[in-house]
């Protein structure tokens, strides 16, 4: 008994100084520590130690909220939020029930559990924090309010819809990068544009499909031919061929990479009226098309208002993630891009501008590869109705690296396939996206 309470006093004694010890050590380390660090560290530090107690500061004010009993299921208060459609969304008849009287359309999103929620004026339908309600498109715009009234007083939550009221299957065919054809073309003198492959294979295209294609070209080539040299006497021939053959601009020069990426808008505009202005002294008015796509698919945000002024009604993009940065997306927030990855279409109410969906790159997908690319789109409601199909003019020059013997069959093997499934082909910047207004 007597050694089993000398053996605990023992152990106390070295636990405690064990205890002290360490407490010695690590205040002794902290000393050396802050001695070693000069000014601009330690100010460092400070900041970092404020910072954290701010931290826990907040963290302990969410956890007060959280023992509140309001708002939804998590505890934190969350508005209305309409979840679909999708502020912007272009809906078709593929989205809903759509006959004379309109487009019926189901709404949901999430709403505080204990609130009563309307959709229009009419009361939503409640599961859990979820809500639904249908609603009748019958203008070719419409907004939608959601409205939550509870404890916390009224909420709403709104967004604006595109009904494509005469929405039909369609498919546009764009050609980025031009410029090769139109310098071979002045070089060579032909008596006709068509003696250019080029253009001869794109005719062979349109008349064995009814093809049509927009070529969307620069202002000048790197070793200096410009579209001020193109001859005019073409002007008829372009004319005779302006309903399935139009030009537009794409970019001052190939060079260099994402020219507008970070440009003023003022330059955008300028060299798109330069181009422009020589499509219509070299090909007349009715070849001009207002471009569709933007060199490198970016630019900023202020360019889009003043494109809408300058005739643009659709940018066509990748809208795709590259080391997880959305990309050749016009620049646009991620929330909308993401959306754009998986949908035709995408309208930008405070430009007037409507995004659309790059479907396939034909010079980037080997034949084998074009149907089962086009193929899964068609069985998707939010993909099915728009074939945005795209590729560049340097792959069809033998002098170009990167050389593609079979460009044109990869065209064709796109074209066949969609015409087959009664797509139409159409210009984007003619009605609703190509389809009748
Ligand atoms: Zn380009």
């Amino acid at each position: 008994m007597l050694s089993s309470n000398l053996f605990r006093t023992i152990s106390c004694v070295v636990r405690t100084s064990t205890i002290f010890l360490r407490v010695l050590l690590y205040a002794a380390e902290r000393l050396y520590y802050w001695g070693v660090l000069d000014e601009e560290q330690k100010m460092q530090k400070r900041k970092i130690t404020r910072r954290s107690l701010l931290q826990t500061m907040a963290a302990g004010i969410g956890a007060a909220a959280l023992s509140r009993p309001v708002g939804v299921s998590a505890g934190v208060f969350q508005s209305v939020r309409i979840e679909e459609p999708f502020h912007g969304a272009v809906l078709s008849r593929r989205h809903g029930e759509q006959d004379e009287g309109g487009l019926r359309i189901r709404v949901s999103g999430q709403a505080p559990l204990r609130d009563r929620v309307t959709v229009n004026g009419s009361p939503a339908q409640r599961e859990g924090t979820k809500f639904t309600a249908e609603i009748l498109l019958r203008q070719r715009e419409t907004e939608i309010t959601a409205a939550s009234h509870g404890i916390l007083g009224q909420h709403e939550h709104r967004v604006r819809v595109l009904w494509d009221k005469h929405s039909q299957p369609r498919y546009r065919f764009s050609i980025d990068d031009n410029s090769f054809f139109l310098r071979d073309i002045a070089k060579k003198k032909y008596a006709s544009l068509f003696d250019c492959f080029y253009l001869k294979g794109l005719r062979e295209l349109h008349s064995k499909y009814g093809a049509r294609f927009v070529l969307n070209i620069y202002y000048i080539t790197e070793d200096g031919f410009g579209l001020p040299q193109f001859s005019d006497r073409y002007k008829h021939e372009w004319q005779d061929n302006s309903d399935w053959l139009k030009l537009a601009f794409h970019a001052y020069a190939n060079e260099p990479a994402r020219p507008y990426q970070y440009a003023p808008a003022s330059t955008l505009i300028a060299d798109l009226n330069k181009v422009a202005e020589q499509i219509v002294r070299f090909a007349g008015e009715r070849k001009y098309s207002p471009p569709t796509v933007i060199h490198w698919g970016m630019l900023q945000p202020t360019a889009l208002k003043p494109l809408f002024e300058n005739g643009v009604r659709v940018l066509s993009g990748y809208f795709r993630q590259l080391d997880g940065v959305w990309d050749v997306n016009y620049l646009l927030d991620d929330v909308r891009s993401e959306y754009l990855s998986r949908h035709d279409a995408l309208m930008d109410f405070d430009s007037g501008i409507v995004f659309s969906k790059v479907d396939i790159v034909c010079n980037s997908t080997p034949i084998e590869r074009i149907v089962p690319t086009l193929e899964p789109l068609t069985k998707d409601a939010n993909q099915a109705e728009i074939m945005d199909i795209f590729t560049h003019e340097q792959y069809f020059w033998p002098f170009y690296a990167n050389y593609l013997p079979d460009h044109f069959q990869r065209l064709e093997t796109a074209i066949r396939w969609v015409k087959e499934r009664g797509y139409k082909p159409v210009f984007f910047h003619e009605g609703f996206l190509g389809g009748p207004e």
